[in-house]
Order: structure tokens, then C-alpha cells, then sequence
């Protein structure tokens, strides 16, 4: 198993050692957790928990968490501690898969501390994306309500504009993807999240991307695939 120590260096351990193996991906919202994440399920089997996407369909079902946690997303704040974690740790210690990817989670020092108490995290990653780049990327995502299918209208657009190309209904902009509402959560972010890579970076296992190493694609705006193409030999080398 692949161990990033103090000074960002790898030290290596058997895997047998390791019974689940825990990956964090992290970054601001709108940086690409979501892109990268469907791309290292695919290369690496990963067991997936997007706390976006447990919260969404909690609102979508009207459940007492979706109704709690509603008004806190809308307008682009983070969601009571006490909720998520609940939410998350229950199905965490549901999984059985030995690779997990949670993404999205924690965002608190909070959060981080109640996940050490049930899980080692084995990798922290951070998509380190800029502030500009985020702005311009979250006011051209645009969802299919239904499906949850997503355009961006840089570099996945519609086939015609504002409609979806399975069902032809209409596409609409998420609440919490709205210039006000993206602003507060950059805000949030700076606030509380920031810091957890100190908190990460201390225990060794933080590992940061920004796509420098590929500069071709950040200046196609393809700055997922640019980091994604470091970031998949690092994981071929920590997971094996
Ligand atoms: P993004 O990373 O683009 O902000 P997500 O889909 O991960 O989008 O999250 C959407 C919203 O869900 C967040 O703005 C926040 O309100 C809430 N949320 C998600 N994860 C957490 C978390 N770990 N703690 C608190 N709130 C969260």
C-alpha cells in the first residue's frame, strides 16, 4: 500500500495490511470531483459516495434529511455537520467492497474527525482548480432534472440547446449553480475545507493535482483530463 509520509514522500507497506482502503477526493465545488470520481470508478472499481448526490435525492424524495438539508444547498451553504455524517457513516460501515471513494466528504474539521473514528483514510486527493476556472465552468453546467444528466456547454454541450438528448425535455441550471449561491459555496469552501488539507497533509497521506504536468490540455480548458492523466498512474501505483 502506497503511504505518503510527512514530507509528501511514499513509503511502501503490504497490502495485506490494509483491509479497506479509503480514498478522499477533494477540491472546490465545481473543480471536477464529479468527472474524475466516474473515471476512477471505472479504471478502479471503486465503491462510489457523493454526498451531493445523497443529499439531492434526499430532497428529491421529500425525506426529513432532504427537507432539512434543502435550504442549506440552495443557497450554497454546507449542510449541518450532524446530518452528513449521519448519513454518510451509516453507509460507510454498510460497505463491504474494499475500495471506497468518498466524495465530497468530509468538509468540516468536523467531519474529518468523525471519520477517522470509523475509517483510515488512505489517500486524500485534491483537485487544485482556480477560482476563475470555477465561476466559469459551474454558469455553463447545466442538469436534466430527471435524470441528473449533466452538459456543460463548453465541452459536453446538448445536441440542440437546452435540451436533453435522451428525452428531449428540458435542461435547467441547479439552484446551487447560480452566480450568487456559487460564490457563497467558493466562500465555504475557503472557510472550511481549506484547511482540511493541513489536516490531511499532517497525517501524510494528502496528494494534490492541479494538471500542470500537462499544460497542452489546461490551455484546451481540459484541465480534468490533465489532471486525471497523473492521477491515474499515481492510483495504479498506491492500489496496485
Ligand atoms: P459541489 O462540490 O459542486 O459543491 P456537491 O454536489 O458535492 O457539489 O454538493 C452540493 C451541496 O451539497 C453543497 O453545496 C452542500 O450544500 C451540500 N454538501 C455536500 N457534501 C457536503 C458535506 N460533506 N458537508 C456539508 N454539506 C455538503
Amino acid at each position: 500500500m502506497l503511504q505518503l509520509g510527512k514530507a509528501g514522500r511514499c513509503a511502501w507497506r503490504p497490502v495485506s495490511l490494509v483491509r479497506c482502503k479509503t480514498t478522499l477526493i477533494m477540491g472546490p465545488p465545481g473543480g471536477g470531483k464529479g468527472t474524475i470520481s466516474k473515471k476512477l470508478i471505472k479504471d478502479f472499481n471503486f465503491h462510489h459516495i457523493s454526498t451531493g448526490d445523497l443529499l439531492r435525492t434526499q430532497v428529491r424524495l421529500g425525506t426529513p434529511q432532504g427537507l432539512k438539508a434543502k435550504s442549506y444547498m440552495e443557497s450554497g451553504d454546507l449542510v449541518p455537520d450532524e446530518l452528513i455524517i449521519d448519513m454518510v457513516l451509516s453507509k460507510v460501515e454498510d460497505i463491504s467492497s474494499s475500495r471506497v471513494l468518498l466524495d465530497g466528504f468530509p468538509r468540516t474539521r468536523v467531519q474529518a474527525e468523525a471519520l477517522d473514528k470509523k475509517k483510515q483514510v488512505e489517500i486524500a486527493i485534491n483537485l487544485a482548480v482556480p477560482n476563475e476556472e470555477i465561476v466559469r465552468r459551474t454558469s455553463s453546467r447545466w442538469i436534466h432534472p430527471g435524470s441528473g444528466r449533466t452538459y456543460a456547454y463548453d465541452y459536453n454541450p446538448p445536441k440542440e440547446e437546452g435540451k436533453d438528448d435522451e428525452t428531449g425535455e428540458s435542461l435547467i441550471q441547479r439552484d446551487d449553480d447560480k452566480p450568487a449561491a456559487v460564490k457563497a459555496r467558493l466562500q465555504e469552501y475557503d472557510n472550511q475545507t481549506l484547511p482540511l488539507l493541513d489536516y490531511y497533509k499532517e497525517k501524510g497521506c494528502l496528494r494534490q493535482f492541479d494538471g500542470s504536468d500537462n499544460p497542452d490540455l489546461v490551455a484546451k480548458d481540459r484541465r480534468s483530463d490533465a489532471i486525471y492523466a497523473s492521477l491515474k498512474p499515481f492510483m495504479q501505483g498506491s492500489l496496485g
